[in-house]
């Protein structure tokens, strides 16, 4: 098992790094004293499997909101959005190609 680290995302701070309550989801959240950064180090989404995983993101891609899938998985409905929120940004998107770099000097 790995050891829990406590280290801020943001400042890179290992000292002062102070438990500050639980996230909706029931995850840890921790507070960066050295730049008042509010972090959760252990995001709850990780235990979910590959498979809960697939199945959440077909949901989204039947037209279902981040809500409903957070209800009909029984997760965090934010956990469904972040979900689709990553595999919009996988698709490829039309990239404007008229540019060809050939500009003489
Ligand atoms: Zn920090």
């Amino acid at each position: 098992m790995k050891k829990e680290e406590n280290k801020c995302p943001k400042c890179g701070e290992e000292k002062g790094q102070q438990k500050k309550g639980f996230t909706g989801s029931g995850s840890q959240r921790m507070y960066c004293n050295a730049c008042k950064n509010k972090y959760t180090p252990n995001p709850k989404s990780r235990a979910y499997s590959d498979e809960t995983r697939k199945q959440a993101l077909r949901l989204l891609a039947l037209g279902n909101t981040g809500r409903g899938v957070g209800k009909a998985m029984n997760m965090s409905k934010s956990n469904a959005y972040r979900w689709a929120q990553e595999e919009a940004k996988k698709k490829p998107v039309s990239v404007d190609k008229s540019h060809d770099g050939t500009r003489s000097v």
